[in-house]
């Protein structure tokens, strides 16, 4: 199979539409041609050219025909400074500013408060000096959400959209 594109992603769902990975171009044709998926969405005016000349529009994202077993999606995703940024949407859980790029420990690291998504939001400068070795409680300040857990899922739905897939047209938005 000759791919035109090299290093192009293509988003994988289920047959349900939950989302399952991300895959190589070449990996998507492979589903495609096998007949084991059809495309979802495709890139506009992108085309693909198979070893037989046969010519595909090029996925975006494809979902497999029938239902594949897969690790749960729900399981949650080890921590990461990323990931918590991610999941609060780079915004300040105490004031809602954008571009909020610290780590505040609602239960202070200095209190035995851990790297735990339950336990983390992001946080601008200002607020996170302000609350210092406090809790929220302590420091007289609100909390905008209640910290969540990331699972697998949200970590593939965020890739999903950086690959400019239409998430309300899949039904993955939010
Ligand atoms: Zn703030």
């Amino acid at each position: 199979m000759r791919i035109r594109s090299r290093g192009a992603s293509v988003a994988v769902l289920n047959a349900s539409f939950e989302p399952l990975g991300i895959v190589t171009l070449h990996r998507a044709m492979v589903f495609l041609a096998r007949e084991r998926a059809t495309v979802i969405e495709a890139v506009p005016d992108a085309y693909v050219q198979t070893a037989g000349d046969r010519v595909f529009n090029m996925p975006r994202v494809i979902a497999f025909r029938d239902m594949v077993r897969s690790v749960s999606a729900y399981s949650p995703m080890p921590w990461s400074r990323r990931g918590l940024l991610v999941r609060d949407e780079h915004r300040c859980a105490y004031c809602g500013a954008a571009g909020a790029a610290t780590v505040d420990h609602v239960l202070p690291r200095s209190r035995g408060g851990r790297n735990a998504w339950l336990n983390t939001v992001a946080a601008c400068g200002p607020c996170n000096g302000r609350k210092a070795d406090r809790t929220p409680e302590e420091a007289g300040m609100e909390l905008l959400w209640q910290p969540r857990e990331v699972t697998r899922r949200d970590t593939l739905v965020v890739g999903i959209a950086q690959l400019g897939a239409d998430l309300e047209a899949i039904g993955l938005a939010v």
